[in-house]
């Protein structure tokens, strides 16, 4: 595998060679006793237990491999690069049958600690300018293995969505000196149109120009620029988890299926960075989940679309149903 990168957009596609499977037949490699079919453990809780309750394991067909650096070369004015990387899968519960929603709140709290102690582990390898996480729910969302998991990727580059939100959120910041984000987040609270839900830390709400049906963000009210520098005491953690979990259960009232994505700092540690680069970024960047569901016959796959098309309902006709239908039923 290869990555390349768009002369026009700048953006690095992945060229994808080898088919991705994993599951055999019959037996779910990431269900409690199969741990033999999984590579070891990158990370468990609690720790050296058989009877794991969250691990963290590297993907088997992993999309990035962590060996050797990026050999970024040109080809004429065309730049490419290995397919440099890590992938790794959170296997959030043993419990084949359990969405994230359906976890109690200390489970939800523990799947957080998981990506925090993932993500920061990563982000010490200077090779990497990005690390995220991300959870595919559903075949339509292209979830490969049926036992509910996430995904964590590092890479060489930032991605494309990540590159222009950290742009515009820089340039919002140079020219009213505050943080995009902590503006938005006050407007929609004053406004209550697209609002879903809060409590005394984070808050949901469906963005003013989503690019899908139901599209739902989760962030924290105060400003910060890194999920995990931030997601590290025992308040938050339980707030975010309150609030994530209460978003995901009101979600799946409309699709069982959808994308999250976390967006958090870019790597300030990777190399080669021009000096200065994120001199702001603590300021100027605010991390926040982004939940994209699936409508089937709605919506298409939005990785792969330059312009989104977001059909009915507006954002504020979701939120309001969001508000009054999927009132937490548990
Ligand atoms: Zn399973
Ligand atoms: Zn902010
Ligand atoms: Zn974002």
């Amino acid at each position: 595998m290869q990555l390349r990168r768009d002369p026009i957009t700048q953006s690095w596609v992945i060229q994808q060679t080898a088919e991705h499977s994993w599951a055999e037949s019959g037996i779910c490699p990431l269900c409690p006793g199969h741990e033999s079919l999984c590579p070891p453990n990158l990370y468990v809780y609690p720790l050296s237990a058989a009877n794991w309750q969250v691990r963290v394991i590297p993907h088997r067909n992993p999309i990035y491999q962590i060996e050797g650096d990026s050999a970024r070369q040109a080809e004429g004015l065309y730049d490419k690069m290995r397919n440099l990387g890590a992938h790794e899968v959170v296997i959030e519960h043993p419990d084949h049958n359990k969405q994230l929603s359906d976890l109690s709140d200390d489970q939800v709290i523990q799947a957080l600690r998981a990506y925090v102690a993932r993500i920061t582990d990563l982000k010490k390898d200077t090779r990497f300018r990005y690390v995220t996480l991300f959870r595919n729910v559903g075949a339509e969302a292209g979830q490969e293995l049926e036992h509910p998991h996430s995904e964590i990727t590092a890479t060489p580059f930032i991605p494309r969505r990540s590159a222009y939100e950290l742009r515009s959120a820089l340039t919002h910041y140079e020219n009213k000196e505050r943080c995009l984000f902590c503006d938005i987040i006050k407007q929609e609270l004053d406004q209550q149109a697209r609002t879903v839900e809060w409590n005394e830390l984070f808050m949901s709400f469906c963005p003013f120009a989503s690019r899908v049906p139901y599209e739902t963000w989760v962030m924290p009210i105060y400003h910060h620029a890194s999920f995990e520098e931030d997601v590290t005491s025992p308040e938050k953690e339980l707030q975010l988890a309150r609030l994530l979990k209460s978003t995901l259960r009101r979600l799946s009232m409309v699709t069982k299926a959808s994308h999250l994505v976390l967006h958090t700092s870019p790597n300030v540690n990777s190399r080669p960075y021009r000096t200065g680069t994120w001199r702001t970024l603590s300021e100027d960047y605010h991390w926040h989940l982004e939940i994209l569901p699936i409508i089937p016959g709605k919506s298409r796959s939005y990785s792969i679309k330059e312009v989104y098309f977001n059909s009915l309902p507006t954002p504020e006709m979701a939120a309001k149903e969001l508000r009054d239908g999927g009132s937490a039923q548990k």
